[in-house]
């Protein structure tokens, strides 16, 4: 960052000044002078010194002025890119005043690409010259046969290729063998083409694409809901709102929920539009991530594809945003900054006046209520495309067919499997709980295996021999005696995981291929698609997994999808576990019977008569989702009121208490907002820190945010403690 400005001179008088944010967890821009013969304008991005460092910042707006002008310090530079986009910039605001999170620490999520503000670096390759080196060796001679077929390479390459040192690379470049050839750093973007060739749409699907389409054409703000079972088609038809976009020179956003970003969807899309779109998430890496946030900035990235994240890139002309699982609880941020990317995806649409789609299978509730009251507008596709038709659903009653003992697969679902493999068909395990059994306790004394950092129970990983925590990542090899009695071969697991699933399918059904699909059995994006392909190439007979296959895969041979413990969400008792499980159990429910051959959904659970079993044997989604609402509707519980979290935690437990007392004693006095608590938080212990929560509870008019302002904004915290704060809660731990 080189500058001939220097931090510490002094403005000169007639310097006007700018107010800068910086990537900090600070509330406001600060005030920095602007040296002569610099320009500066809103969203540009700068150097500012703050204390004894050199931030990236983004002009905000004008200085506030009413400082000592000689005290202020001086931007030391621009970058030469584009300017953050106004839009973004009043989302950015907008996020920061919602969620009570400082403002730079929003601004932190937006300029998150390391060197995408420095010019591209350019990237030196060698072509294959006519020249030939006096002494020709024979790995010279594989280099130079290497690169006969005349693509340029870079030595790293030639090297690797070739399998010779880069030695001997740089020997011919040397001897003029190899000549430099001057290559972009980057991989340019291709662009969409909305012309390609689509899937011919049914009269239904045409339908709601017009409508999509024409909203897109329409311009201005517009949220609707694309509510259609899966496999009906939602994505081919709001595919044609993307290509309405893409003709009218909008930028588009998709966002997924990150587990959904399969190259499935990836080759979807360029069946579609001809090429691959842009991807955001957290696999890329910082090049990539550096490429993709600059051809956003500099228009040439057309679509993004992307987690929640990528509603921060800095698109300068977005017209269009679709949000694909609009349901999904990954949209929720936990750490950080706690944002709903669905929901600030409906703001920033509009901010900037542009439609918004939120496409499901099973809608949210708050998202079915804005429908239902007009807020958004709601599209249906009521039927599977083509032949496919909806799987049967059915309960099996745990009470009256218990699995034998020791065993967890009732009689009538291991049926069910022998008759599908024998059809040459699939079959699809769904147990939502990784490694192999959720507790191990002496047989002897009773010692049961908890985390020594958190509240929660260590869960054997067989495969890996280990107890693991998931919540903090704690991990001990099993010991061979019990280290509260010294009990020998004593521990027994308790319960089921995946890989006693397995463990299980594996001795009934000797014969038949398994796969295991659990997060922690496959390791990074690779894995996980081969053992994808291997599935939809009919490699594997019976799938054992958990939520990971439960979204947005197409599997042709998937006919018998077994629930292991349809109960398993219902136990936490936060407000929308009923919902929960009913979206995750139909997601999963959606994945058999997707092509010619029908499908069959076996739920084992204990509550046959439960509301969730009713609905998804029923499938009656919108009697079920009616009888949430009217529920949460009685007692004011979100969508029909506002809730905030907080929780008070600190490793020194004492001061944990004691500061959640003295927040309780400042509660301001409103008969409009109850504060429950502080209680003891359902993990009461979090990676070693004592955890205390309170609930904020308020009718949907209430401004929570001045409430929590006029509660805790002037409170000083000791520095061992960290308060955090959640609008609009989605987890209750
Ligand atoms: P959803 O997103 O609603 O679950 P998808 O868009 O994934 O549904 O469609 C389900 C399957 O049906 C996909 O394999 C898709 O390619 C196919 N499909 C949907 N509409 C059509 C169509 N009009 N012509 C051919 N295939 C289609
Ligand atoms: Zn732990």
């Amino acid at each position: 960052m080189a500058s001939e400005i220097s931090t510490s001179a002094s403005p000169p008088a007639t310097a006007s000044s700018v107010a800068v944010l910086v990537p900090l967890a600070l509330p406001e821009p600060y005030d920095y002078a602007v040296p002569s013969g610099l320009t500066l304008n809103p969203g540009d991005y700068v150097v500012v010194p703050l204390g004894a460092q050199e931030l990236i910042g983004v002009v905000w707006g004008a200085g506030k002025g009413g400082f000592d002008r000689k005290k202020l310090k001086a931007v030391i530079e621009r970058f030469d890119a584009p300017p953050m986009p106004e839009a973004l910039m009043r989302l950015i605001d907008w996020i920061a005043g919602y969620t009570l999170a400082p403002r730079g620490s929003v601004l932190r999520l937006a300029v998150r690409a390391p060197g995408a503000l420095e010019p591209p670096r350019l990237r030196i390759a060698y072509r294959l010259t006519d020249r030939r080196p006096a002494r020709m060796t024979p790995a010279r001679l594989r280099a130079v046969e290497t690169a006969s077929d005349g693509f340029v390479r870079t030595v790293r390459e030639l090297a690797e290729e070739a399998g010779v040192s880069d030695g001997v690379v740089r020997g011919l470049v040397e001897a003029g063998t190899f000549a430099p050839v001057e290559m972009p750093a980057e991989a340019p973007f291709p662009l969409p083409d909305p012309e390609a060739q689509g899937m011919a749409l049914s009269p239904d699907q045409a339908e709601v694409a017009a409508a999509l389409a024409a909203s897109v054409a329409e311009g201005g703000y517009s949220a609707t809901l694309l509510d259609g079972v899966t496999g009906s088609g939602k994505t081919e038809v709001y595919f044609e709102a993307v290509a309405e976009a893409l003709r009218r020179q909008k930028q588009v956003l998709i966002l997924l929920p990150e587990i959904a970003l399969t190259s499935q969807f990836l080759d979807r899309f360029e069946q579609r539009f001809g090429c691959r779109p842009a991807e955001w998430h957290s696999d890329l890496s910082s090049r990539e991530r550096t490429r993709v946030w600059r051809g956003v900035a500099e228009g040439r990235a057309r679509v993004v594809v992307g987690a929640r994240s990528a509603l921060f890139l800095p698109f300068p002309e977005l017209g269009l945003i679709i949000v694909d699982e609009e349901h999904e609880a990954a949209f929720k941020q936990e750490d950080g900054v706690p944002y709903h990317a669905r929901d600030m995806a409906v703001v920033c649409a509009s901010l900037g006046r542009f439609p918004i789609v939120l496409s499901s299978a099973t809608p949210s509730l708050e998202t079915v209520v804005n429908a239902d009251q007009g807020r958004y507008r709601r599209l249906r596709l009521e039927a599977r495309h083509g032949v496919a038709e909806m799987p049967q659903v059915e309960a099996v009653d745990m009470r009256r067919h218990p699995p034998e003992r020791g065993r967890w697969l009732s009689p009538l679902l291991v049926t069910e499997i022998t008759r599908t493999l024998e059809a040459g068909e699939q079959a699809m395990l769904f147990l939502n709980r990784r490694g192999y059994a959720p507790l191990t306790l002496c047989r002897t004394c009773g010692h049961r295996f908890e985390c020594p950092q958190c509240s929660s129970w260590l869960v054997e990983h067989r495969f890996r021999r280990e107890l693991a925590c998931h919540h903090c990542g704690y991990t001990a090899p099993v010991p061979k005696a019990c280290p509260s009695c010294g009990a020998e071969d004593a521990l027994v697991a308790c319960g089921p995981g995946v890989e006693r699933i397995a463990e299980e399918v594996a001795e009934l059904f000797p014969q038949a291929r398994t796969a295991v699909v659990s997060s922690d059995v496959l390791h990074g994006p690779a894995a996980h698609r081969a053992v994808f392909a291997a599935i939809e190439a009919r490699e594997v007979d019976i799938i054992v997994g958990t939520q990971i296959v439960a979204k947005g895969h197409h599997f042709p041979w998937l006919t018998l999808v077994g629930v292991v413990d349809a109960d398993l969400g219902l136990e936490n008792g936060d407000l929308r576990a009923a919902e929960r499980t009913f979206q995750l159990l139909q997601q999963v429910a959606g994945r058999a019977g997707r092509a010619e051959r029908p499908g069959r959904v076996l739920l084992q659970t204990w509550m046959p008569q439960h509301g969730v079993m009713r609905a998804l044997v029923s499938g009656d989604r919108d009697a079920f989702l009616a009888r949430e609402a009217e529920a949460r509707e009685r007692v004011s519980l979100p969508p029909f009121g506002r809730l905030v979290g907080v929780v008070v935690a600190s490793a020194d437990a004492e001061l944990a208490r004691r500061t959640a007392r003295e927040m309780a004693r400042r509660v301001p006095k409103t008969g409009e907002v109850s504060v429950l608590g502080p209680a003891p938080a359902p993990m009461a212990l979090l990676r070693g820190r004592t955890r205390l929560r309170f609930l904020v509870k308020a009718g949907r008019q209430v401004n929570v945010q001045a409430f929590m302002q006029a509660w805790l904004g002037e409170m000083k915290l000791p520095n061992a403690v960290r308060v955090s704060v959640d609008i609009d809660p989605y987890s209750f731990m």
